[in-house]
């Protein structure tokens, strides 16, 4: 396929520095959307042409989780992005002889990229490519976190740790869902004001503690949050999400924390206030679903997705994209191919 857009998202940064251990030499890029040029022998859909954007977690069908109906744990899909090949576990990428890997079956900080046809979700031909690209990680696993995997309903209170792509995407989906109050919560101010620009109704900013920041939460919300989405993958922060729950309230895991981490929390409090923790991994999404749902509130104005964009680069400057995101100032940096 011909990419014409990605973006640059945490876990490209993981990877390179080693929080999330890949297989090397490799292409990174797990956002991206372009237009499938040629299809394999055997492949029927998506036909040349259509316009896509790459989901980085094709579900098999078959496995013991996507029998469950929880496609977004498909263990096949895992075993091959561990593997660094595409879902045969083969490359099809090399350099002067020698293998270079996939990353997350798809490599998409490219202009051409060889993908598996099922990580090929049909958008409309109308939708700018730099807000699809997005849509293949960062704002699927933000709004996911809210709408799919905590159900937020219209008043429930959320707070939200950590404003990048899927912190601040986690922002726009509560904002949509009518969900009040929404707290941001970060270590930057300027970041704090983009996320109450975009409808968070209170911003904390990250004490240096859990115990303290859950306080100013605490505080803010009226008593507590039912849904604490922590997008920033330290402990600490998880510590602190869980801290700011009221009775029933839950935790949301989103962020991808080291290998190596554990997680102390109050135990008492867990039965006495069911209070609860809650994975959450590609926002619990279904793609196929909910790409084109996500694409088609964009184009309704009710999820003003290009907000979160705050640098347009050409894919040569990749290195310098991730300097800006691992810098801390940037939003969403997208590459233009
Ligand atoms: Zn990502
Ligand atoms: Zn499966």
């Amino acid at each position: 396929m011909r990419l014409r857009a990605g973006g640059i998202c945490h876990s490209d940064l993981n990877a390179i520095d080693g929080t999330d251990p890949i297989r090397v030499p490799a292409v990174l890029g797990h956002e991206g959307a372009g237009v499938v040029e040629e299809t394999g022998p055997g492949v029927v859909l998506p036909a040349p042409g259509t316009h896509v954007v790459l989901s980085w977690l094709p579900a098999c069908g078959r496995c013991d989780a996507c029998l469950r109906d929880l496609p977004h744990l498909c263990a096949a899909a895992w075993d091959a992005m561990a593997a660094g090949g595409l879902l045969d576990g083969t490359s099809r990428l090399s350099r002067a002889g020698e293998t270079i890997y996939h990353y997350s079956l798809l490599s998409a900080f490219a202009d051409h990229a060889v993908v598996p046809a099922a990580c090929c979700v049909p958008i409309p031909d109308d939708v700018p490519w730099e807000v699809a690209a997005m849509v293949g990680c960062a704002v699927t696993t933000g709004t996911g976190a809210v709408w799919r995997t905590a159900g937020v309903r219209p008043g429930e209170r959320v707070a939200v740790l950590g404003c990048g792509g899927v912190g601040m995407s986690a922002v726009l989906g509560a904002v949509a869902v009518a969900a009040d109050p929404v707290i941001a919560v970060d270590v930057s101010d300027d970041k704090l004001e983009a996320a109450l620009a975009l409808g968070a109704t209170h911003a904390v900013r990250w004490a240096g503690d859990a115990e303290t920041t859950a306080e100013a939460i605490l505080a803010a919300s009226g008593g507590g949050v039912d849904y604490a989405i922590e997008a920033t993958g330290r402990p600490e922060a998880a510590r602190c999400a869980f801290l700011s729950t009221r009775a029933r309230g839950a935790a949301v895991l989103v962020g991808i924390p080291r290998a190596d981490a554990e997680l102390q929390l109050p135990a008492l409090s867990i039965p006495r206030m069911e209070r609860r923790v809650l994975g959450s991994v590609y926002g619990s999404a279904r793609p196929e679903r909910d790409f084109p749902a996500v694409l088609a509130l964009y184009r309704r104005g009710r999820l003003p997705l290009d907000r979160l964009i705050t640098a347009r680069l050409p894919l040569e400057a990749v290195a310098e994209g991730v300097d800006l995101l691992r810098g801390g100032a940037a939003l969403k940096v997208v590459l233009e191919t």
